[in-house]
C-alpha cells in the first residue's frame, strides 16, 4: 500500500535492525485518514471471504481493525491483555510473549462473542515472530470458529512470523512488507524481490 509505505518512510523511526517505531501515526498518535484507507484496503482484500467478525489485540490493533470493521460491516473484538474483573466466565485464552517489550501477557476474549459459525479476520499492527497472531488463531479455534485470514499493517518480512503463519495454511495479507531495517533505513519488499 503506497500511502502507508510513504508514511513509514517519512515518519517511521528505525530504532535498531529489528525494531521500527511508528508512534506518530499508529502506536501512540493515530492518523485517522490513514487508518481509514487501511480499513478500506483490508475490506477489499478479504471481501470474498464472508467475514463475520474481526479479532485484534489491544491496543494498537484496534484502530485499523475498527476501520476494517466499518467497511466490512462486522463487529470488532479486541483480546484484552490483563484479566479484567468484568471479564469472568467462559473465556477464550492464550498467552503471548512480546520480544519488543520482553513480557508475557495473558490474553482473553469472552466466549460469547465468537461461535462456530464465525469466519474471523485477524488484524494486528505488526507481524514479527508471529506470536501475537498465533495466540489469536488459538483463541478463535477454541471457539470452534474459523480463521479466514490475517491482515497485518506492517510485516517485518525478515522475521519468521509470516512464514510460520503461511506454513499453517493461513492467508496473510500485509499492507507494507519490510525486507530490512539495516543501516537505519527501511527497505520494502518490491515485486522484483519476490
Ligand atoms: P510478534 O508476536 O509477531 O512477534 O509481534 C507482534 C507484536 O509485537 C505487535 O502486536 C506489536 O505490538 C509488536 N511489535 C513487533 N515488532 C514491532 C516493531 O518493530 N515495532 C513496533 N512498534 N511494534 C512491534
Amino acid at each position: 500500500m503506497k500511502l502507508l509505505e510513504e508514511k513509514i518512510k517519512k515518519d517511521g523511526r528505525v530504532i535498531n535492525d529489528n525494531v521500527l517505531k511508528v508512534d506518530s501515526f499508529l502506536n501512540h498518535q493515530i492518523d485517522p485518514q490513514l487508518m481509514n484507507e487501511i480499513g478500506k484496503e483490508f475490506a477489499s482484500s478479504f471481501a470474498a471471504e464472508g467475514i463475520t467478525k474481526i479479532v485484534t489485540i489491544e491496543s494498537s490493533g484496534i484502530a485499523p481493525a475498527v476501520m476494517a470493521g466499518l467497511y466490512m460491516n462486522v463487529p470488532v473484538i479486541f483480546a484484552r491483555k490483563r484479566k479484567s474483573i468484568t471479564l469472568t466466565d467462559d473465556l477464550l485464552t492464550a498467552s503471548v510473549h512480546s520480544f519488543t517489550k520482553n513480557e508475557t501477557n495473558e490474553l482473553a476474549i469472552a466466549g460469547k462473542y465468537l461461535n462456530e459459525n464465525d469466519k474471523v479476520l485477524i488484524i494486528d499492527d505488526f507481524l514479527a515472530n508471529g506470536e501475537a497472531a498465533l495466540a489469536l488463531v488459538k483463541m478463535v479455534k477454541q471457539a470452534n470458529a474459523s480463521v479466514a485470514g490475517i491482515g497485518i499493517v506492517i510485516e517485518k518480512s525478515f522475521q519468521p512470523g509470516a512464514h510460520k503463519l503461511k506454513e499453517q495454511g493461513l492467508r496473510v495479507e500485509s499492507l507494507a512488507r519490510i525486507a530490512s531495517l539495516s543501516n537505519g533505513e527501511v527497505t520494502f519488499i518490491t515485486e522484483k524481490m519476490e
